[in-house]
């Protein structure tokens, strides 16, 4: 076996165990900080890094928002709770997400998004375009009588990217042509919604990621660029990783001033347009030539 996927699948089977681990924390009462710092401490001590910030989005948010420091989110029974966790090792990725719903059982709108993901997945295999997935998608999710979030998608991994330029639909759309080829490693998460079926950006920024070196006026905005370059140069970080730089009213002011320069780019949070009830599944998996293998 190749050492990359050696630490793909390394990557893959952390994340799976603190996804395990996670679903136990989930309960009423039950605060986001906590549930963040849980998942992000355990890959470390796993032996991975968190790829991004383990995002908590709750009901109606569909996902990018992760809790600070200081934030006094609970949860409450009933929420729709989205928990999508990254895990690197050395630069090779997995991203896996699920929704629980709190102090309930799995329900229609959760079935939806997992049984399109455990669908899509059954498509993947190298030559096919990457719109048969949305097409399997969208039919999953329209058929149990609820609407697909056309505005998110999965997307293509390489190494230390996340994001790497091509997109894994969720609905069908003629012009995406991209030929799934045998290695290449894709993220596909269905989101399904009782609403309209699409997202909207909402302050506050609390995920973010470095784009490239500029000069800023502001010495803290300098110190802060110094060390956002040195520990997250390509993978998006917290806001909550930076709060033990500098108070909040500084931290703050130096995050908008390299937003505003073109040195970082700011994650809004995603929330559906309508205010609909939002659910997520998500798997890694690495193309084969007759299937998918899933890492997590
Ligand atoms: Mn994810
Ligand atoms: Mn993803």
């Amino acid at each position: 076996m190749p050492d990359e996927m050696k630490l793909l699948l390394q990557a893959g089977e952390i994340a799976r165990k603190v996804k395990s681990e996670v679903i136990k924390l989930i309960k009423p009462g039950a605060s986001l900080y906590e549930i963040a710092e849980f998942v992000e401490n355990r890959i470390t001590e796993l032996g991975g890094k968190p790829a991004f910030p383990c995002n908590l989005s709750i009901n109606e948010i569909a996902a990018h928002y992760t809790p600070y420091k200081g934030d006094k989110t609970v949860l409450s029974e009933g929420d729709y709770i989205k928990i999508d966790l990254g895990v690197h090792v050395d630069g090779y990725i997995a991203d896996t997400a699920l929704t629980v719903r709190v102090g309930m059982d799995e329900d229609d709108l959760m079935e939806a998004s997992r049984e399109a993901l455990e669908n899509a997945i059954a498509t993947v295999r190298s030559g096919i375009q990457i719109r048969e997935i949305g097409r399997v998608i969208e039919d999953t999710i329209r058929g149990k009588g609820f609407n697909p979030i056309v505005n998110l998608s999965g997307h293509k991994i390489e190494r230390y990217k996340l994001h790497a330029g091509i997109s894994v639909p969720n609905v069908y759309r003629a012009a995406d042509t991209y030929v799934l080829k045998e290695g290449d490693v894709i993220a596909i998460e269905p989101f399904a919604t009782t609403g309209a079926g699409q997202v909207i950006e909402v302050p506050p920024a609390l995920i973010y990621m470095f784009v490239k070196n500029k000069p800023v006026r502001m010495p803290q905005a300098r110190k802060l660029l110094n060390y956002i370059k040195t520990n997250y140069s390509t993978l998006p970080f917290a806001y909550r990783w930076l709060q033990k730089l500098m108070p909040d009213a500084q931290l703050k002011l130096a995050l908008l001033q390299l937003d505003r320069a073109g040195a970082i780019y700011s994650y809004n949070i995603l929330k559906e347009i309508r205010g609909g009830l939002v659910s997520q599944f998500e798997h890694t998996v690495i193309v084969e030539k007759d299937g998918a293998q899933i890492t997590t």
